[in-house]
């Protein structure tokens, strides 16, 4: 009741502001009406827990006792399609035979690895985030990037929204993230580089990186998922600082993420 109040107030707000918790809710809904399908005296019976989890460690686990049981899934999976939300349904009560069920456990581990990353993004708190950071303003960083390096994005209303993580983060340093079509995607780029000791070249390296996700879309090909394909880093390599900071990236970042867990 409250939710329906709100969906239909003055400002709708984008799904990737939505709090997290209002996701999980709905991924919910979604989840028991695919079971309807396939285990409707679950459904009937009302005797299935949905609960979302943190844990990495099993994405997707299924116990049942009598009738009754708990279903728990990572919290990625409150941003799933619904084919992936059905794969985990089929996977988890439909009768399947062996290939089928390693058909399904594939897609449903593909669809984790592509979106693990996330977590340092959307999953770490409700947004807005802010571009605006101590040291640099990536507002001004993404501008200065696509006018220099990439005008297919020149047009304002073509450009993702960008901002850092709430967090600094040890390993991934941007991520590129498509939300549904209509609304802007998004950037984020990991904190720790918001620090004097790096270079705005290499800042600049990243955010071009994550942008060029904007321009060549992730694809499929034999299996597996390609977000770097070879027209992508033929065209990372195209910007001329290119070497110099995957030198840094190499040669000084390390020190910046063990001085960083040394104080932690
Ligand atoms: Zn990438």
């Amino acid at each position: 009741m409250e939710r329906r109040e709100r969906e239909r107030g003055a400002v709708a707000l984008p799904s990737r502001l939505k709090p997290q918790a209002e996701k999980e809710a709905d991924a919910e809904k979604r989840i028991r009406s695919l079971l309807w399908r396939y285990q409707p005296e679950f459904v009937l019976g009302g005797n299935l827990d949905i609960v979302f989890t943190r844990s990495s460690n099993t994405p997707v686990s299924l116990s049942q006792r009598q009738g009754s049981g708990t279903l728990r899934l990572h919290v990625l999976f409150s941003r799933a399609p619904e084919s992936i939300l059905e794969d985990v349904i089929r996977f988890c009560f439909a009768h399947r035979d062996q290939p089928e069920a390693k058909n399904l456990r594939n897609r449903i581990l593909d669809y984790v690895g592509e979106n693990r990353h996330q977590t340092i993004a959307t999953m770490s708190g409700p947004g807005p985030f802010s571009p605006r950071g101590k040291i640099y303003d990536l507002e001004k960083t993404l501008r200065r990037v696509i006018r220099k390096y990439v005008p297919e994005r020149r047009l304002v209303s073509s450009r993702p929204a960008i901002g850092w993580s709430k967090r600094p983060t040890i390993k991934l340093m941007g991520k590129w993230i498509e939300t549904s079509p209509g609304e802007q995607n998004v950037i984020i780029i990991n904190r720790r580089l918001d620090d004097e000791r790096v270079p705005a070249y290499y800042l600049e390296y990243n955010v071009y990186h994550e942008l060029l996700h904007d321009l060549f879309s992730i694809h499929r090909s034999q299996g597996r998922w390609i977000r770097h394909s070879a027209e992508f880093q033929a065209r990372e390599k195209t910007y001329p600082l290119y070497t110099r900071a995957r030198e840094w990236e190499i040669n000084e970042l390390p020190s910046l993420t063990m001085a960083e867990n040394a104080i932690r």
